[in-house]
């Protein structure tokens, strides 16, 4: 590679495991075939760019506005579009003075050009970037395979009891979420086995695990798997299986010490931080399962975020902070709720943590509540590739909607009933307050049900907005700092 060739960094992100939905990879970015003169049939907006070459070197692109950038170190500086098809570019001096120099209409002449068009960092003069919505690839299931649960955590949206999902419900469920992925064409299937506390039954995680992976390759569908878990009590033979199987796990850690002892204590009253971490270290790491850790922030344990973070990425574990949803079970306890000071200095707090070791696998997607890097227009799943199956055999469009399912029972095509359900998923584009932001793409407006219970709307922007607004400059730069350690510029 010639050394004085200009520098443009770009990274993969990564996936995590938390308890929504994640929206599949929605939409690609391309020009508009007409007025842009590059194809916008291709899977995605590198391939355009290639195949159209010669109507591109005919065009005059110019910056395109609204692009975030910030210094970063030694000279390198991100910047990241609105359109950008995944997380930000680092650009060395070179490629940021390329890039400049395109305040100024002229055609991509220069191998840097391209691939700064393929960033959304140029757009041809006189026209913008259209989204081009695709199907999503991923039907995740939420198998809610025990209501049952040993912790009591005051955040909790479950209505506990000690009734569990029977084999009979359980086997029609991944029989009827294979059928609906088939029929509609999904790549993959994605199961969450979750309650209550999952592992509570994991014979019957077992189970459901052969049933799905028989009907995965009759269906040719690929299939991934993850075991919602507190943590407090897996056993050696469960640890065992996990580690054969490749069946994932998350863990749900809320500071640590009396941190996490006071958001999520035993039923009945009890700590459970040094539990989960014996799991942790004495039944997991040595087993090779490096499980996702998942912290809820509430004004609480905001404070704690950065420990628990510090926690996490000493043991080399994927971490992901997610924000407290008030629910009708937890309505009456204020002390949860978000207060925007306190979630932004313990969640900046808590980046520190990230920079100061700074892994150099992906990270941004757990940086930011919903916030995804890849370009999407729906914070979730939900309506589109979601279903939750309840214990009971009923259908819901939402984990925290499983008192209000919209079917009582499993039949048939299982999209159509979550597609019209009460809880509006819409796109980005038609939120009020979201249209116009240049992170619509990556936020793409909050929780919905968030939204709703807040405003009393579906079609409006996040209540955190704030938050999110203030943060997601601190986490790009996470992502550009990374960037340049994985490439060996620090
Ligand atoms: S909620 Fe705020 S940060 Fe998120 S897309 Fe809407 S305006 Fe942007
Ligand atoms: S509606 Fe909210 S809580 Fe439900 S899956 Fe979507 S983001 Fe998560």
């Amino acid at each position: 590679m010639d050394a004085k060739a200009p520098v443009l960094l770009t990274g993969i992100i990564g996936e995590k495991d938390d308890d929504c939905a994640c929206p599949d990879k929605a939409f690609l970015l391309a020009f508009d075939q007409e007025s842009g003169g590059i194809d916008s049939d291709c899977a995605c907006p590198d391939r355009a760019f290639s195949f159209a070459c010669e109507s591109v070197l005919q065009t005059n692109f110019v910056c395109t506005p609204h692009t975030h950038t910030q210094p970063l170190l030694q000279g390198f500086r991100l910047a990241f579009s609105p359109y950008a098809p995944a997380g930000p570019s680092v650009l060395d001096p070179a490629a940021w003075e390329r890039w400049q120099s395109f305040s100024q209409p002229q055609p991509l002449s220069q191998e840097i050009d391209r691939r700064l068009a393929a960033q959304a960092l140029l757009q041809p003069v006189g026209d913008h970037h259209h989204p081009q919505y695709l199907n999503p690839e991923t039907l995740t299931a939420w198998l809610h395979v025990t209501n049952a649960c040993n912790l009591d955590c005051p955040y909790c949206y479950v209505r506990k009891s000690s009734e569990r999902m029977s084999e009979a419900t359980g086997l029609k469920a991944i029989e009827q979420i294979f059928y609906t992925a088939r029929r509609h064409h999904f790549q993959r299937v994605k199961l969450k086995y979750a309650g209550g506390e999952a592992t509570l039954h994991f014979k019957l995680v077992r189970q459901l695990h052969q049933a799905a992976l028989a009907l995965a390759e009759e269906s040719c569908l690929a299939l991934r798997e993850v075991v919602l878990s507190n943590g407090y009590h897996i056993r050696a033979e469960d640890a065992d299986w996990l580690a054969e199987s490749g069946v994932k796990l998350m863990i749900s850690l809320d500071g640590v010490g009396e941190a996490h002892n006071r958001q999520r204590p035993l039923k009945g009253g009890g700590d459970t931080f040094d539990q989960v971490e014996k799991t942790v270290d004495q039944v997991l790491l040595p087993r090779g399962i490096r499980p996702d850790i998942t912290i809820t922030l509430t004004r609480l344990n905001a404070s704690g975020a950065a420990a628990a973070v510090r926690w996490a990425l000493e043991r080399d574990l994927p971490v992901s902070l997610n924000f407290y949803r008030q629910n009708i079970l937890s309505a009456s306890r204020a002390e949860l709720e978000l207060e925007e000071q306190a979630i932004i200095g313990g969640m900046l707090a808590a980046y520190n943590e990230f920079e100061a070791i700074l892994p150099t696998r992906p990270f941004f997607n757990g940086l930011l509540d919903r916030v995804q890097a890849e370009a999407h227009a729906h914070t979730c799943g939900v309506q589109h590739s979601y279903l939750v199956l309840t214990h009971q055999g009923k259908l819901a469009q939402c984990q925290m909607h499983l008192d209000s399912p919209v079917s009582h029972s499993l039949a048939g095509d299982l999209l159509p009933m979550v597609a019209t359900g009460p809880i509006q998923n819409i796109s980005v584009d038609d939120k009020d307050g979201c249209r116009a932001c240049e992170f619509r793409y990556r936020c793409s407006g909050g929780c919905p049900l968030e939204t709703y219970r807040a405003t009393g709307r579906w079609d409006v922007q996040s209540p955190h907005c704030h938050i999110y607004k203030t943060l997601l400059p601190a986490a790009l730069r996470l992502e550009g700092l990374r960037l340049l350690k994985a490439h060996r510029y620090i």
